[in-house]
């Protein structure tokens, strides 16, 4: 439900409700928040490639001109990560939004999700009204579960997901021990944002639309 967008004229959900009287206001809080994540941006990237695999003893950061500094190459592969999940949405059966994401370890994509209903389940995500229906799984938790029947566990990954989680899925996030969200697209209600970042999570904010 959080997925759908500003044009949808039919009822708001009991969440969306609840909301309503505060939420321009977040909003516009909240994007004053994104425009100091992006000016803050280079620098944590510089922190966060301190460990970059340049190779054992190699100097950081190349400054030559013409050559890309770890920052920059860091920045890079979150854009491509978030390409790769945007044109893994495209898995979607859901005609409202199709939302994907990747779940990244130590450099290894670990796991995969888009949003659409639970395995065995038809392959339908709105009911006859066009409404999404209740039982269909977000691509951020189809990703987090996939983790469960797997080898793999997500303490210490990143995620990279299309749109801006909900708070269903950043409850998931805080428990499964993702300790970076990247996403590409901001949804009106920030509550999801706003708790990952009360976790302690780190959120990151790019454009998909200008990838
Ligand atoms: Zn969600």
């Amino acid at each position: 439900m959080e997925y759908e967008n500003k044009s949808n004229t039919a009822a708001p959900s009991p969440t969306e409700r609840c909301n309503t009287s505060k939420e321009s206001a977040n909003y516009s809080a909240d994007r004053k928040n994104y425009s100091t994540d992006s000016a803050n941006y280079s620098a944590d990237r510089k922190n966060y490639s301190a460990d970059s695999n340049d190779g054992p003893g190699s100097p950081l950061p190349l400054s030559k001109s013409g050559e890309k500094s770890a920052a920059d190459k860091e920045r890079k592969f979150d854009e491509r990560y978030l390409r790769m999940a945007d044109i893994w949405s495209e898995n979607s059966y859901c005609t409202r939004r199709k939302v994907g994401a990747l779940i990244v370890k130590e450099k290894m994509i670990i796991s995969d999700g888009f949003n659409g209903t639970p395995s065995g389940f038809e392959n339908v995500c709105e009911d006859e009204n066009g409404l999404t229906k209740p039982y269909v799984l977000h691509a951020e938790a189809n990703a987090i579960t996939k983790i469960a029947r797997s080898g793999n566990n997500s303490d210490g990954a990143t995620l990279y997901v299309t749109a801006s989680p909900c708070i269903e899925c950043a409850k998931l996030i805080i428990q499964c021990g993702i300790k970076r969200v990247v996403y590409g697209e901001h949804y009106r209600l920030t509550d999801g944002i706003d708790l990952l970042r009360r976790a302690g999570i780190q959120v990151d904010y790019i454009d998909k639309t200008k990838l």
